[in-house]
């Protein structure tokens, strides 16, 4: 069966159970609808895919609950054609809803191979995004200005590099604080004038520096014997 048809029906349900608890976007539940979450999970995990909880994905990281997913999403006020940038491309399953309302996305991860197997994952499913492997703190000053930036990883405060990467009207959704974090939203105005609001208690895995090559590394250390 085509992966898109797989568990509609649980899909279904889920898109079902999120709009009972907040007045969502449509397009966002759309979306959602449509994805196959449970290919961004390793096989033993997909019977729980559909239930709104986080699951392990590799290195150590998380794939975030749908709660989470299609808050974010609506936070952002996605138009369609916007030039969208991601940190934390995780398994890719939150870019995949960026791309399915019609957003062109530039997503970067500091995990190597999160960077590889969410692009496997893309593949899979005849989607299409461009993928960066590295620091995430840096953003992509060569292809800024972005329309939405969104931040999908606790950040211990604003960061205010990729502030300056948005266009002016641009949104940042990002969760900030160490601990648990708030979901806070950036709106950059004119004369580098921002309009910062706080969207309720979240707990993300961390933004850290730097990029991390993981076990997959081309060039592992060589080591002394
Ligand atoms: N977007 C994913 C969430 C993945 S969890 C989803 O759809 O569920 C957050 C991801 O952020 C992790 O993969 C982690 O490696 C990554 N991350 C943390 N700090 C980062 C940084 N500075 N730059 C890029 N990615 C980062």
């Amino acid at each position: 069966m085509h992966d898109y048809l797989i568990h509609k029906g649980q899909r279904n349900k889920m898109v079902n159970d999120l709009r009972r608890l907040f007045p969502f976007d449509e397009r966002v539940l759309d979306a959602m609808n449509v994805i196959p979450r449970h290919l961004f999970v390793e096989t033993a995990l997909a019977p729980f895919a559909y239930s709104n909880k986080p699951l392990r994905i590799a290195a150590n990281q998380t794939i975030s609950q749908p709660y989470t997913v299609a808050m974010q999403t609506h936070l952002l006020h996605l138009r369609k054609w916007d030039k969208v940038l991601e940190i934390g491309t995780g398994c890719g399953y939150q870019t995949a809803i960026l791309r399915t309302m019609g957003a062109q996305v530039y997503t970067i991860e500091r995990q190597k191979t999160l960077y590889r197997q969410a692009q496997k994952n893309f593949l899979a499913l005849g989607l299409d995004a461009i993928f960066c492997y590295g620091d995430g703190y840096e953003g992509k000053p060569l292809l800024a200005p972005f329309d939405r930036i969104i931040v999908t990883c606790g950040a211990p405060e604003i960061p205010q590099k990729l502030v300056m990467q948005l266009t002016v009207g641009g949104r940042l959704v990002v969760p900030v604080g160490s601990g648990d974090q708030l979901m806070t939203v950036v709106e950059r105005l004119p004369d580098d004038q921002c309009k910062i609001t706080t969207h309720g208690r979240y707990r993300f895995v961390p933004m850290l520096e730097g990029k991390d090559a993981g076990a997959s590394s081309d060039h592992p250390k060589q080591e002394r014997i």
